[in-house]
């Protein structure tokens, strides 16, 4: 995937479209990725021995990787990922706009 955790990346299409945010958790297989702060979803929890009142507990959703972009804090925008083979052999991700390297 272009995006991983810890990654900071903006949302490009939803609801939270515009939003930013930190990777938290990255799912490779599914191409799914859960973004602090975005895809906030409302559960509403049964009273359990550990937490006998229940309640409502916030918590973000996963969303698909393809609607975000990574974060590139000297553009200031969400941008393209592009990758780059260093002379010793490591690939790493760049930023297409500036040619930043990511990782
Ligand atoms: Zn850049």
């Amino acid at each position: 995937m272009h995006v991983k955790k810890g990654d900071t990346v903006v949302v490009i299409t939803g609801k939270d479209k515009g939003k930013k945010g930190k990777v938290l958790t990255a799912y490779p297989k599914q191409n799914r990725v859960i973004v602090e702060g975005v895809n906030m979803l409302t559960k509403h929890k049964k009273p359990t021995q550990q937490m006998q009142q229940g309640g409502i507990i916030h918590q973000e959703g996963p969303i698909n990787a393809s609607n975000v972009m990574l974060f590139c804090g000297k553009d200031k925008q969400g941008v393209r990922v592009g990758y780059k083979v260093l002379d010793s052999g490591d690939k790493v991700r760049v930023c297409k706009k500036c040619g930043e390297v990511i990782d």
